[in-house]
């Protein structure tokens, strides 16, 4: 049997800030093996991104495919003078364990693997369950998850459904499961006008008037008005940069940096359309020269309510007491990759004190996130 506190103790202790591995990848299949899992290391280098250590171990065969996912790579630490204990020492202290990865997501991953382990100590069963473990999901990925996905198409593995164990609890352990993730493009406006002196603003074409009223246009009108599974979209500036240190020049340029996080109202391609049809109405408009660079990050994604998540949603409730709410909010994940080949949700601890100082996890909550995947792994073996 495998202790979750004490692998995700001795995961913590692993020093495996992206994209060092730091042995954590070691450490979770030789606590696999004796279960029976067969584990395959996957390194992958190149591409412009750094070596990346990845594991896949699968224990079982026939029937479906049960596919816990996710990742031995942590953030940095930041100032370890704000630490009340060593970010790598994976100490506990009233009840808290305290760790790089405590939250996100060591302690999920060893919950995981001690889910299989109480599974499996039931009796034979059919099916597959499965764990596709990257080093380098805090990072760019480019060595990580896509890479272990291409691995599975490659070797014809298939994945019936996926569980993230990434934090998606708010206020007690289980209260909330992500279903699907907004998807996220930045986009560059680059305003090109005519340089000129300020007491003679006709003679010069101004781009900064004419970014303000692309921002104006862009932001006064709502996206959409939300979906049924997500809140509207967002768009929101992060920069506009001129670099004019002068008072009585108008520059040639103006530029700006934008965001936008989109539900499945949209794709890259219905948002590219919007945003260069106001791109080129601001350029009539204004005479100026308005030029858009986009940078797709992921488009969003949702698995429908159904058996898949009335499995989850059951198995929290019989631990907890009561089913989780289905979000679609926060970040991106590596879902965005894994819904490719599978409905994928998310389920894991409480997410308050992720990437701070001092994240730390309640030790009874490690304990109640194992009972819950051991729950999920009875009922959907059930089925
Ligand atoms: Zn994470």
């Amino acid at each position: 049997m495998i202790d979750p506190v004490a692998l995700a103790q001795a995961l913590i202790r692993c020093p495996s800030v992206t994209p060092k591995d730091a042995g954590a990848l070691g450490v979770l299949a030789e606590a696999l093996t004796p279960l029976g899992f067969a584990c395959t290391p996957l390194p992958f280098t190149g591409d412009g991104g750094p070596a990346t250590e990845n594991l896949y171990a699968t224990v079982g065969s026939g029937g479906k495919v049960f596919c816990f996912a996710g990742h031995t790579d942590v953030v940095p630490p930041g100032d370890s003078g704000l630490w009340k204990h060593d970010p790598f020492g994976g100490v506990i202290a009233n009840g808290l364990l305290y760790g790089r990865g405590a939250v996100d997501m060591k302690s999920a991953v060893a919950c995981f693997a001690a889910a299989a382990g109480r599974h499996l100590a039931k009796g034979p069963f059919k099916g597959t369950i499965a764990l596709l473990i990257t080093g380098d999901e805090e990072g760019d990925a480019i060595n990580g998850t896509p890479k272990l996905l291409r691995w599975l198409q490659e070797k014809t593995i298939t994945l019936d459904h996926c569980l993230i164990g990434e934090p998606s609890s708010t206020v007690t352990i289980g209260d909330g499961i992500k279903v699907g993730r907004r998807g996220s493009l930045n986009t560059r406006v680059v305003v090109e006008g005519i340089q000129g002196h300020a007491a003679y603003p006709a003679k010069a074409l101004n781009p900064i008037h004419a970014l303000a009223e692309f921002i104006c246009r862009l932001t006064k009108t709502p996206l959409d008005a939300g979906t049924a599974a997500f809140e509207p979209s967002t768009l929101v500036f992060s920069s506009v940069d001129v670099g004019n240190p002068a008072t009585n020049v108008i520059p040639a340029k103006a530029t700006g940096n934008f965001n936008i996080r989109f539900n499945d109202a949209h794709s890259f391609d219905t948002l590219k359309d919007h945003l260069t049809a106001v791109a080129e109405a601001v350029e009539i408009e204004t005479g100026a020269t308005v030029t858009l660079h986009f940078n797709l990050s992921g488009v969003s994604f949702v698995t429908k309510p159904g058996p898949f998540t009335d499995v989850l949603d059951n198995a929290v409730a019989a631990v907890t007491g009561a089913k989780p709410e289905h979000s679609t909010t926060g970040g991106t994940s590596d879902g965005r990759f894994i819904k490719e080949l599978c409905p994928v949700v998310e389920l894991g601890l409480m997410n308050a004190t992720m990437h701070q100082a001092n994240e730390c996890v309640p030790v009874a909550d490690i304990e109640k996130l194992t009972d819950i995947y051991t729950a999920i792994l009875g009922a959907y073996f059930a089925e």
